[in-house]
């Protein structure tokens, strides 16, 4: 009848996985002991597969089987004594040469074995892999390749063991390998010697005995004395020779023989899928970090990112605006008629008109993370360091600092906090004054918002593209000025390793795009939420009662009027909607603020509404669109087809201010959150304030010289 106890040991070297593969296998099944009279942990369980019971012991790791230490002789007995099945030889794969010493000497010993390749996880990770069918069929032990902590890995692994479990075909001589030379001879020698001298049962062992012999293995020399007093005299002259014909101690020659074996044996079975890996990157390197080419190229993939954004995004974009619409309309529907009006209000002007109308860019916020997270999974975006670091240098920077860089168009918060990793000071400190002008994703979504307003359809993509180069060029231009005045000195080497290419892993994108999708909603129900109610209060009391005019009988007047064509109409009405607004806006508090700021913003295009909207979006960019589609929406929900955020700013605004305003928010520190973390990492109130007082004089200076400039040529 087949067997249905079986007992196995799990050995090897420390660290090469037994544990894990141990508790993989016996899942919580597991004992932990004591060895009698050592306090070394004993660690006992089992599985159950196929009405087989398996039983499992993970022993110390060890690297040699002639033992010294109380934990070495403990696996070495175990091994030793034969009172198993099965021996599950644990490898690291990623240290494999080392490893195989243990299994050699395991092989000589010609147990019933199996290798479990363990970390192969690691060792794919370098680019390389063990030919397992190969490594088998030379040691003549059955392979199987794992990967400790996988569930997966562990079922096939139990699977693997039962195979093998009553039938295991025993190890080629190792040894057999080897050429003949003066230690083989003196082996065959004591061998024979041996098998002549031990017990019948015994003749097995002579092989690895005369190894261990020779090695002067204490445990064998001493067994070999007291059992076979008879040969042991002539044993001892065989390695007194060797030790006289070497010229190094024995145990090291057969060290050196085990490594000479497993590079002989072994080593050709562990491959490197580089070469194939290694050929294209060197051709998409010499395209890409081409000294001529290599920039370009850069920008023009950047440059197809926004218009890939824009081309899927807006549709998109328009979707969720319909759908917030439509939800509003349901709400103001249900809402009891001529009851609650300003609570009504409340809940479609300031909570969904602040929020919807950051949140409906979330497909924007998405496509533009899909496609950076594509660039850098794929090794690209590590090559921009690269590639930029020439350019860097004229402006006083290096490559280091463009990772943090690159960090800062997803938000500046990181991207400073990234800068530590920049060993000079002063350039350091010059990277984080300029990180605010890489266009992060909370200038992104008001970008979105702004750019279709002013720019037709086939320049949008052009449009956003020249925005953030405007920003990259400023934040180069301030970062030479800077290094040659106030921060000089102190250049630090740049030295990158660059990843192979590869094509970008779905799930690694995916995780990407999530945390950051989910990072934008959560400051849209958090932050901004908060930010509107209050924006949405401060913008619509104290409430105005009476009018310059009678705007409700002047849209009557209009629309009875026989004489204007319907789009004149439209116009028409438009325009006493948007003086209304205006005129209820000024009466409210956030309206007073901006109006008494608004005077000194004049100059740059700006009006009431923009300045309170730049105001409340210190505390987050976006919020400078929660401002407007609050602004925008009060007042407006008794129309029916109301018109969306970009129409009514359309009305309101010229092209000239629209790129005025679009200015400024590109080079104004993005939020109070990002003068923060200047100061916590500067520890310098100075270089903080430096910073914000710093980017809004530029933001002031170049939104003046913009608007003036340009209203000299275009009349509005
Ligand atoms: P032991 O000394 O042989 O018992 O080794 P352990 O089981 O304690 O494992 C050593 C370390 O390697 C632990 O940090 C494990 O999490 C890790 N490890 C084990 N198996 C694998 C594997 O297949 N892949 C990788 N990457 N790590 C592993
Ligand atoms: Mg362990």
């Amino acid at each position: 009848m087949k067997k249905t106890n079986y007992r196995i040991l799990l050995v090897g070297n420390p660290n090469a996985g037994k544990t894990t593969v141990f508790n993989s296998l016996a899942g919580m099944r597991c004992k932990v002991g004591n060895y009698s009279g050592v306090t070394v942990e004993r660690k006992l369980g089992a599985f159950r597969m196929q009405d087989v019971t398996v039983e499992v012991e993970d022993l110390p790791g060890i690297y040699t089987l002639s033992a010294s230490t109380a934990e070495e002789r403990i696996s070495r007995d175990a091994v030793a004594e034969g009172n198993f099945d099965l021996v599950v030889n644990v490898v690291d794969s990623s240290n494999f040469e080392r490893n195989l010493f243990f299994t050699m000497q395991l092989a000589e010993m010609k147990v019933p074995m199996i290798i479990a390749l363990n970390m192969t996880d690691e060792l794919e990770k370098n680019g390389r892999y063990i030919d397992w069918k190969g490594l088998s069929a030379a040691l003549g032990v059955p392979v199987i390749k794992c990967v400790g902590y996988s569930a997966q890995s562990a079922q096939r692994l139990k699977q693997f063991i039962i195979e093998n479990i009553d039938a295991c075909t025993l190890a080629h001589s190792p040894w057999a390998a080897l050429e003949s030379n003066i230690l083989t001879e003196k082996m065959s020698l004591l061998a024979e010697l041996l098998k002549s001298g031990l017990p019948e049962n015994f003749s097995e062992a002579a092989e690895w005995m005369s190894v261990r012999v020779l090695e002067n293995d204490p445990v064998v020399m001493g067994s070999l004395k007291e059992k076979t007093p008879h040969i042991f005299d002539a044993v001892k002259s065989v390695v007194a020779d060797f030790e006289a014909a070497a010229d190094e101690p024995p145990e090291m020659l057969v060290a050196a023989a085990r490594y000479k074996i497993i590079d002989k044996v072994c080593m050709p079975f562990l491959k490197t899928r580089e070469n194939k890996q290694v050929n294209v990157t060197r051709v998409l390197d010499s395209i890409f970090l081409n000294k001529y080419i290599g920039l370009p190229l850069f920008f023009a993939l950047m440059y197809f990112v926004f218009e890939f954004v824009f081309a899927l995004g807006d549709p998109l974009m328009n979707i969720m605006e319909n759908g917030f619409a439509t939800l509003s309309g349901w709400i103001a529907a249900l809402w009891p008629e001529g009851e609650g009006e300003m609570a009504k209000a409340f809940v479609i002007d300031g909570i969904i008109g602040g929020v919807g109308a950051v949140f409906v860019f979330l497909p924007n916020i998405i496509l533009l993370f899909l496609a950076l997270s594509i660039l850098e999974d794929s090794g690209y975006m590590a090559r921009t360091a690269f590639l930029c670091d020439r350019v860097m240098k004229r402006f006083g920077l290096s490559g280091s600092s463009v990772i943090p860089m690159l960090i800062g168009f997803g938000c500046s918060v990181p991207a400073i906090i990234g800068t530590r990793t920049l060993k000079s000071k002063f350039e350091r400190i010059a990277t984080i004054m300029v990180i605010p002008l890489f266009s992060c994703g909370a200038r992104f979504p008001v970008y979105v918002l702004l750019i279709p307003v002013f720019f037709p359809e086939h320049l949008r993509g052009a449009a956003m593209f020249a925005v953030y180069m405007t920003g990259i060029l400023a934040a180069l231009i301030v970062a030479k000025l800077l290094r040659m005045t106030a921060l000089r000195g102190g250049e630090s080497s740049f030295l990158i390793e660059l990843p192979p290419y590869r094509l970008p892993r779905i799930r690694n994108v995916f995780e990407q795009v999530a945390t950051r999708a989910g990072g934008f909603v959560k400051k849209a129900g958090t932050v901004i939420l908060g930010m509107s109610i209050i924006l949405w209060t401060l913008s619509t009391f104290p409430q105005k009662k009476e009018f310059s005019q009678d705007y409700d009988a002047a849209v009557a007047a209009v629309k009875a009027d026989a004489a204007l064509s319907t789009v004149a109409k439209t116009d028409a009405v438009a325009q006493l909607a948007a003086k209304k607004r205006g005129e209820e806006f000024d009466h409210t508090a956030m309206g007073r603020v901006g109006n008494f700021i608004e005077p000194a913003f004049r100059p740059l295009g700006f009006d009431g509404k923009i300045v309170s909207a730049l105001l409340a979006s210190l505390a987050a960019k976006e919020v400078f669109i929660t401002q407007l589609g609050i602004i925008y929406g009060i007042g407006d929900n008794t129309e029916d087809d109301a018109p969306m955020l970009r129409q009514r700013l359309a009305v309101d605004y010229s092209p000239i201010q629209g790129m005025s305003i679009l200015l400024f928010i590109l080079l104004t520190a993005p939020c109070i959150a990002t003068i923060g973390t200047t100061y916590t990492e500067t520890k310098s109130a100075a270089i903080a304030l430096g910073q914000f007082f710093g980017l809004g004089a530029l933001a002031y200076a170049a939104s003046l010289a913009f608007f003036q400039t340009a209203s000299l040529f275009i009349h509005i």
